[in-house]
């Protein structure tokens, strides 16, 4: 007899929780969604999403309309489900260590929900949490509120999440490994089981191991795709001071190479989101508490920080002195094709261009009410490009959202009082933009004549 799906619950309906929450219902799993913010509930309840990710509302209102996705306010409510997913945020302390607030009290809410439970609950670790997290501050509290102990009564994992923004759903459905750190081996089969009626027949490869090096597993890969853009930032850097060299095709060359490959080598701005920053932070912050100074990641993340002022730098090369300039920045997002403006680089290029009394006109597609509420009101907000760049000195493009890039060249001579663009993403080839004086990351200057750089198809942008 076929046994009956488990079901799930999904504790924190951010990012990550969201999108675990919609690819259960979708794959047939009764799953129920918590989040404290009532208003995000009210709104997921009724098959909206609360933020832009590709594929997720349609896929979550239909979720919500078959009765599969319920959600609520109630952590009391997850003691229904066979597995409870914690899926809180871990945000940065000042020091830059992981606030642990969230996870502490959504395991206590989880343990207090299953105190009068009978059956066999496996409780799963999503958040990004430090190694020893799991096995030294989430246990106990479970246990202690729960009044059970792990192992019989209730299971504990933890399952780092690498679903990355802008294409979070695909990442849930195709990932290209689980991870799963079990603290004991039936709460490890429970949690593959679930795993394997999710993904059956195309279970993705299987990384068992402790919760701690489940725990290092999800840091190591943030901090090296982090350093990895530092990296090429550097390079780029670098390269931009040097006539005819582009670190563009530097890439493309350096990336055939089997042993560094071609991804995550997109010379831009600095990484941003909600991931990268506040991980390598966490990172460094975890090892200083350990006694050894991550040299390699504390360059990584300066590299990041300074990388604003670069750009900052390519349109005074363009300018001269930035104040009273019109500055139209294109791209808030920190990534194309999501609303997410968290540590997004173009927050920290308009700090810097105000400071340096520019007057900012801003556009993005999908970033702007997120961005208002952060930069209020020195930034002028435009509905469209057109209307940043109008009578602007530069525009400085920001994030590589689809719409600039299909965007005539010719709107930027038109409508600019001087055709002055920095390309911080290195969105069009350079020679796209003849009859703009252009700066880009990585771009030595352009030499005309005899030695110039042949023309050549844009080098396919790899990017997060
Ligand atoms: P988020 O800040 O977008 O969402 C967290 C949600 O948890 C919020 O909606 C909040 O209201 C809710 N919450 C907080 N405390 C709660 C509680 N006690 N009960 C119920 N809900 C509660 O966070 P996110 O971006 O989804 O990230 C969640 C975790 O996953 C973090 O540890 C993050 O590092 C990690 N992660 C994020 C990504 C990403 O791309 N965003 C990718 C992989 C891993």
């Amino acid at each position: 007899m076929k046994t009956p799906r488990p079901s799930v619950s999904v504790v924190g309906l951010g990012y990550v929780g969201l999108c675990t929450a919609v690819t259960f219902a979708k794959k047939g799993f009764s799953t129920l969604g918590i989040d404290i913010d009532s208003a995000r509930v009210e709104q997921v309840a009724k098959g909206r999403a609360p933020i832009h990710e590709p594929h997720l509302e349609p896929l979550l209102a239909r979720a919500v309309g078959k009765g599969r996705l319920r959600v609520g306010t109630d952590p009391a409510a997850a003691a229904e489900s066979d597995v409870i997913f914690v899926t809180v945020g871990t945000p940065s302390r000042p020091d830059g260590s992981i606030d642990t607030t969230y996870v502490r009290a959504a395991a206590r809410e989880i343990g207090m929900a299953l105190r009068n439970q009978e059956d066999y609950r496996v409780v799963v670790v999503k958040s990004t949490v430090v190694p020893g997290t799991t096995r030294s501050l989430v246990k106990p509290l479970l246990e202690e509120t729960s009044g059970k102990k792990l192992g019989l009564e209730l299971g504990l994992c933890m399952n780092p999440e690498f679903l990355k923004e802008g294409t979070a759903i695909e990442d849930a459905l195709h990932p290209d490994k689980l991870v799963l750190g079990a603290m004991d081996p039936r709460a490890g089969r429970h949690l593959r089981q679930l795993y394997e009626r999710f993904y059956r027949p195309r279970m993705p490869p299987v990384v068992q191991t402790t919760p701690e090096t489940a725990e290092m597993i999800k840091y190591a890969s943030n901090a090296f795709l982090a350093t990895k853009i530092s990296y090429i930032n550097t390079i780029a850097n670098i390269a931009q001071q040097v006539p005819r060299v582009d670190v563009e095709q530097v890439a493309q060359a350096i990336g055939l190479d089997p042993r560094i490959g071609p991804l995550f080598l997109k010379a831009g701005p600095g990484y941003g989101g909600s991931c990268f920053p506040k991980d390598v932070k966490a990172l460094i912050a975890f090892a200083r508490g350990l006694g050894y100074e991550p040299a390699l990641l504390k360059a990584a993340d300066e590299v990041n920080e300074q990388q604003a002022d670069r750009v900052v730098e390519l349109s005074e090369r363009l300018c001269g002195s930035l104040k009273d300039k019109r500055v139209a920045v294109l791209g808030l997002a920190f990534k194309k094709d999501t609303d997410d403006i968290r540590e997004a680089a173009a927050l920290r290029v308009i700090r810097r261009l105000r400071n340096k009394g520019a007057h900012v006109a801003a556009y993005d597609p999908m970033a702007m009410p997120a961005a208002r509420r952060v930069l209020g009101d020195g930034v002028d907000f435009a509905d469209n490009p057109e209307n940043a760049l109008a009578s602007a000195d530069c525009a400085i493009i920001m994030t590589e959202w689809d719409q600039f890039r299909e965007m005539p060249p010719e709107v930027y001579a038109r409508t600019m009082r001087s055709p002055n663009i920095v390309d911080a993403r290195r969105l069009y080839p350079p020679e796209a933009l003849d009859g703009v004086n252009l700066a880009a990351i990585g771009l030595g200057e352009r030499v005309r004549g005899r030695g110039a750089p042949a023309k050549r198809p844009a080098a396919r942008a790899v990017t997060r």
